[in-house]
């Protein structure tokens, strides 16, 4: 196996570092006590993504995206991740779901997003429907050439800076193998469509600056056409993009744990105590070796995931292993390094405390850590179990 990258994704990586360095670094400190983005940093980071050619690099290049294989994107999102998603979600990666668009969605919704006109939110998740996204209660149903929604939605990341969400909601029940089913189906919502309110969710300890928002739809009229995909499909466009999104996560993780690590290492370094470099200790030395060891081996099974991606012979257990692996990792290196911090490393006036908080939510979305397992060991004893 050749595990050497190429030209091109070396350089990619050299230019995705230092434009995480110069264009958005230095406002995270800012960013994550007060708690928000201003409207012009967001235009600028939005514009200078645009110009290093980064902004919509996990779009397919026909629709003007940066036309990427899964292993360059995974590169990407690494770096990216070296910063709080505060600040990489405007280096805009739009849902690859919007590729479902036909007619005139494509101009509506597709190309504006990907080319830094428009931005769109997911919303799937709601109060009673978390890992069991199939339990959604939001419906949609047909009045002539129309849809009414009712329902509501949480947890829906970024729909404050939205134009747009993909809302998914109820549109028919089925039965499979003795239970009931739901058939839903994808919508493209406008913000400012009359029965949709958006409201700002709880602050979470995680990306501050980053928003979740609650959704509500009060006899929400929607025409058929901003069906997104089939009627009744909606999770067969989701699946695909939601199973690909999570090796994408653990990329991010990666990238987080490499930050966690580097921090460490220099601190270790410069810290003495009882005269001596607290590196020098094996207390201290041994967690350094343990943290650069997993981090390896999640970077390995990200990146072999991802280049398995590309191969089209990913499985879905496949890239929850990558995804459990990675963000457990995350874990236990930004936990070891507030340690090797001391007191330090729980002071807001050091990365590491937002490290560690920032670390805690990729346990939890894109599928929890006990969901990945479950898919993980579905996959395993399918073709035992009869
Ligand atoms: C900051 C943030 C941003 C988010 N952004 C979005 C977004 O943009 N769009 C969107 O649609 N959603 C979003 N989500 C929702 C996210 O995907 C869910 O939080 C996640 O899927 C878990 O659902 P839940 O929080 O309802 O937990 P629950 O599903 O209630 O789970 C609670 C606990 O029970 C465990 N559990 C549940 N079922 C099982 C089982 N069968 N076996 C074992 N353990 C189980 C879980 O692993 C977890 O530990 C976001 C969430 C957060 C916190």
């Amino acid at each position: 196996m050749n595990f050497q990258l190429t030209q091109e994704q070396e350089m990619l990586v050299e230019a995705v570092r230092s434009f995480v360095a110069k264009e958005l670094l230095p406002h995270e400190e800012a960013v994550d006590r007060a708690d928000a983005v201003s409207p012009e940093l967001a235009a600028h980071i939005r514009g200078k993504a645009i110009a290093a050619g980064f902004y919509a690099f996990n779009m397919p290049e026909e629709v003007g995206g940066g036309g990427l294989d899964y292993l360059s994107q995974a590169l990407i999102e690494r770096e990216l991740s070296k910063v709080s998603w505060a600040l990489h979600v405007f280096v805009a990666r739009p849902s690859k779901i919007l590729m479902a668009c036909k007619d005139e969605q494509i101009n509506d919704y597709l190309l504006p997003c990907v080319q830094g006109e428009k931005t769109d939110c997911f919303a799937l998740t709601e109060p009673g429907a978390g890992s069991d996204a199939n339990a959604i209660k939001t419906r949609a149903v047909r009045q002539g050439d129309d849809f009414v929604i009712n329902g509501s939605k949480h947890f829906i990341s970024h729909a404050g800076h939205a134009d747009f969400a993909i809302v998914f909601a109820v549109t028919d029940t089925y039965e499979h193998n003795g239970r009931k089913r739901n058939a839903v189906t994808a919508f493209l919502v406008d913000r400012g469509t009359p029965g949709m309110t958006i409201r700002r969710g709880p602050k979470c300890v995680s990306n501050r600056g980053y928003h979740t928002y609650e959704l509500f739809f009060d006899d929400c009229r929607v025409p058929a056409s901003k069906v997104l995909g089939e009627v009744d499909k909606g999770w067969e466009v989701a699946n695909a993009w939601l199973t690909a999104g999570r090796v994408m996560v653990a990329a991010n993780c990666v990238g987080q744990a490499q930050r966690a690590l580097d921090l460490s290492l220099q601190w270790a370094a410069d810290r003495k105590q009882f005269g001596q470099a607290i590196g020098s200790y094996q207390g201290v030395s041994f967690k350094l070796a343990d943290m650069a060891t997993q981090i390896r081996a999640a970077e390995m099974l990200t990146l072999h995931t991802a280049w398995k991606m590309d191969q089209g012979s990913m499985t879905d257990g496949e890239a929850g292993m990558a995804k459990l692996f990675a963000s457990e990792v995350l874990g236990k290196v930004a936990d070891e390094a507030v340690q090797i911090f001391g007191g330090m490393g729980l002071m807001d006036e050091g990365p590491v405390e937002r490290i560690w908080r920032n670390a805690r939510i990729e346990r939890i979305w894109e599928g929890t850590s006990e969901i990945q397992r479950h898919i993980i060991a579905r996959e395993l004893l399918r073709p035992l179990l009869r």
